[in-house]
């Protein structure tokens, strides 16, 4: 079995955890270990690679500075937590960076950022631009304009989504584990780390617990999520021990890992985003010819359609489902929800009588579709 090295890949994105960086009891940053870890990265762009920091802790700085109390925070206080805390943590980042000669860029990301295609152009060009720069995007959510329902509220999926857009060949996750485990290690002592995981599969989802404590929110579901988009997108993906200093030489030393490989072909960048929307705004039914139709690779045509659910607008990514419901594909819809249901089950050309305009023949162009099912 090889393992890839780190030193194969050219945009590696990083993400750090809040309880790596921020001391727990004093609420303040471990500039050590930033330095070790930076020392890591430095040595990997003066290499040529480019480099992506996802950085949580923010709130986690913020709550202290505002002596706000332990515990859970009430929404207001942890949007005000990360208001004063993404300050102090650019700072640092910018300031480590910067003893080795490298700019850091702020880049604060909504959910909407990554979900809307628009968007996400804008803040992929951003990426790309300071990349091109030579400067450090040092990433993190939005967390003082996110709500509860409007948010990501881990940074391993936004570093997944990240990664995605980035294009990035390589997703490295510190955290307080150093793998994923056949069980939690905490509650089985027998729990042994995988190496290497070559497909995210269900049994693999299966085994990632939903544990995430109140200071680090991401547990091992969401890094298995993360996994599932990173992969999809074509990069790899690396779990490894923030706890140690100077992770990045520690896992190139051969120190615990688990190492996630992508699928063959990295796709477009186009149907990477399709395939990773994380809330589909509504869901298309269609019977079971045109589902086989779609897996050899057809268009969604209104005659295959036999059920619309959820309001969607033209251009809104939607969920494709075969007639028991089971997830066949994702994709970019052509008709808004009203139109798409006057067309179900009608043939392409009678389109336009019942639209009263010349509309697109698929509902769902095969270009604009991916395969998402088993
Ligand atoms: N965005 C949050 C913060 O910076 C952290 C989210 C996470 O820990 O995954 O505080």
């Amino acid at each position: 079995m090889t393992v890839p090295s780190l030193d194969s890949f050219n945009r590696i994105v990083v993400k750090i955890g809040s309880a790596l960086l921020v001391d727990q009891t004093a609420g303040r940053l471990k500039s050590a270990w930033l330095t070790s870890l930076v020392d890591d990265l430095a040595r990997h762009a003066a290499r040529g690679a480019e480099i992506v920091v996802v950085s949580s802790g923010s709130i986690a700085l913020g709550r202290t500075m505002l002596k706000l109390p332990r515990g859970a925070l009430r929404l207001e206080d942890s949007q005000a937590a990360a208001a004063v805390g993404q300050i102090a943590l650019a700072r640092a980042w910018s300031e480590a960076l910067g003893a080795h000669g490298l700019s850091a860029g702020q880049i604060l990301l909504t959910l909407g950022d990554t979900e809307e295609r628009r968007r996400y152009l804008n803040a992929r060009a951003t990426v790309a631009r300071l990349l091109a720069l030579k400067a450090v995007p040092v990433v993190n959510e939005n967390d003082t304009v996110a709500t509860q329902e409007i948010r990501y509220g881990d940074n391993d999926r936004l570093a997944a989504r990240v990664a995605s857009m980035a294009s990035a060949d390589c997703l490295v996750l510190l955290s307080d584990i150093d793998g994923l485990y056949t069980a939690p290690p905490a509650l089985d002592p027998a729990a042994t780390l995988i190496p290497l995981v070559e497909r995210v599969t269900p049994a693999i989802e299966a085994i990632a617990g939903g544990a995430a404590s109140e200071f680090s929110r991401g547990g091992m579901r969401t890094k298995i999520e993360a996994a599932r988009i990173a992969t999809g997108a074509g990069a790899h993906m690396l779990i490894a021990s923030g706890k140690v200093m100077s992770p990045l030489s520690v896992v190139e030393g051969g120190g615990r890992c688990t190492w996630f490989l992508p699928h063959d072909s990295p796709g477009q960048a186009r149907k990477r985003w399709i395939a990773g929307v994380l809330s589909p705004r509504g869901a298309i039914f269609v019977d079971s010819g045109a589902a086989s139709a779609l897996n050899r690779g057809r268009s969604l045509l209104p005659a295959g359609v036999v059920r619309v659910e959820g309001h969607f607008s033209r251009g809104d990514a939607v969920v494709v489902r075969a007639p028991d419901g089971v997830e066949v594909a994702r994709g970019l819809v052509s008709y808004d929800s009203a139109d798409a249901v006057r067309l179900l089950g009608q043939p392409s050309a009678a389109i336009e009588g019942i639209l009263g305009f010349k509309g697109r023949p698929a509902i769902i162009h095969r270009d604009d579709l991916v395969l998402t099912g088993a």
